[in-house]
C-alpha cells in the first residue's frame, strides 16, 4: 500500500514539476516579449512623513501591462526574471522610468523628494552597475541625491565584503541606501553597523504583528536599531489607523502603505502630489 502510494507520490511530484516547468518557460517568453513592446510600466507608492504628514518620497514597482490592459504583479513574475537573468533588463527599464517621471515631478514643482527603486540581487551584483546608474542620471538628467535605492538584506548577504564596497561608491554618488524587508533575512548586526546604509525598511509582517505586545516590542526593537545606528526607519504595509498611532508611539518616522496610499500609475501619483500640495501643512493648523 504504502510503495503505491509512494510511487503515486512520484508521479504526482513529476507532473507539478512538469507544469510549474512550463509556466516557468511561459513567464519567460512574456518577459522577452514585454521588453521588446514595452509593457513594463512603473507605479509608485508615497512614503509619508509622521510628523507633518506630508509626502517625503516614494517607492517604484514595476508592473506588466498585459494586451488587454491589465496588471500583472510583480510576484509572479521577478523571481523567474531573478532566474533567468531578465531582471536585469527590467531594472534598467524600471530605473530609467523612474528617473524621468520623477525629473517631470520636480520640474513641475510637485515633488522635491527622493525615488527609491528596488535593485535585485543580481542588478546589485553587476560590476557595471554604477556606470549604468551614472548613465542613467545623466541621459535623464536627475541629480544622484533624488535617488534612492532599496536592496534586501539577501542581496548584501551574498556577498558582504563586494556589497560594503558598491554601496560606499553609491553613497559616495549622494545616492540614498534603504535595506528593504528588514528583520525577514539573514544579516547579523556585526555586518549591518558596516553597512553604510541611511534607512531601515521593517517589513510588513513586523507591522502585521503590532496587534500583539510580543509583535509590538519586535518593531520597538528595530526602531532602536536603526536609530542606534543613525539610520531612519521606514514601515512598510501600514494599513490601518491603529497601526499607524502605534508607530507613531514607537518613533518610526516614515510610513508607507495602504492607509496612506496604494501603489498609483504616474498619472495618478501626479494627481496625488497635486492635491497633498493644495493641502495646508499640519503645522500650519497649530
Ligand atoms: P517590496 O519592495 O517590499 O515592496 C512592497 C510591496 O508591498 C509592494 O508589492 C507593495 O504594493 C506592497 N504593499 C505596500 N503597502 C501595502 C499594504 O499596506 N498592504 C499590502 N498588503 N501590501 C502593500 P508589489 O508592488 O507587488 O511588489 C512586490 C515585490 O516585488 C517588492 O517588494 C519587490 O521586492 C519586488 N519588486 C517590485 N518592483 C520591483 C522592481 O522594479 N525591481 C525589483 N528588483 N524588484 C521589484
Ligand atoms: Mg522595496
Ligand atoms: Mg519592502
Ligand atoms: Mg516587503
Amino acid at each position: 500500500h504504502a510503495k503505491s502510494a509512494g510511487a503515486n507520490r512520484y508521479l504526482f511530484f513529476n507532473d507539478t514539476m512538469n507544469k510549474q516547468a512550463v509556466k516557468r518557460l511561459q513567464i519567460e517568453n512574456l518577459i522577452r516579449h514585454g521588453l521588446k513592446e514595452d509593457y513594463f510600466t512603473v507605479f509608485y507608492q508615497p512614503k509619508m512623513d509622521m510628523l507633518s504628514g506630508k509626502v517625503v518620497g516614494m517607492e517604484a514597482l514595476v508592473r506588466f501591462i498585459t494586451p488587454k490592459g491589465g496588471l500583472v504583479s510583480p510576484a509572479s513574475f521577478i523571481p523567474v526574471a531573478e532566474e533567468t537573468g531578465q531582471i536585469v533588463d527590467i531594472g534598467t527599464v524600471v530605473l530609467r522610468k523612474a528617473c524621468i517621471d520623477v525629473k517631470r515631478w520636480i520640474a513641475q514643482g510637485l515633488f522635491h523628494g527622493r525615488v527609491a527603486v528596488n535593485l535585485s540581487a543580481k542588478q546589485f551584483m553587476l560590476p557595471f552597475l554604477c556606470d549604468q546608474i551614472d548613465d542613467i542620471l545623466q541621459q535623464t538628467d536627475l541629480p544622484s541625491y533624488h535617488l534612492e535605492l532599496e536592496i534586501t538584506e539577501g542581496t548584501v548577504m551574498q556577498s558582504p565584503k563586494l556589497a560594503i564596497d558598491t554601496m560606499k561608491k553609491l553613497r559616495a554618488r549622494g545616492i540614498h541606501l534603504a535595506m528593504d524587508d528588514f528583520g525577514t533575512g539573514y544579516s547579523s548586526l556585526a555586518y549591518l553597523k558596516q553597512f553604510p546604509l541611511n534607512t531601515l525598511k521593517i517589513d510588513k509582517a513586523f507591522i502585521d504583528d503590532m496587534s500583539s505586545a510580543r509583535g509590538r516590542n519586535m518593531v520597538d526593537t528595530i526602531v532602536t536599531i536603526a536609530h542606534n545606528l543613525s539610520l531612519s526607519v521606514v514601515a512598510e504595509g501600514v494599513e490601518t489607523h491603529e497601526q499607524l498611532e502605534q508607530l507613531r508611539k514607537l518613533r518610526c518616522e516614515i510610513i508607507q502603505g495602504y492607509y496612506y496610499s496604494k501603489p498609483l500609475s504616474a498619472e495618478d501619483f501626479a494627481a496625488f502630489l497635486q492635491e497633498q500640495k493644495q493641502q495646508r501643512p499640519k503645522i500650519a493648523a497649530l
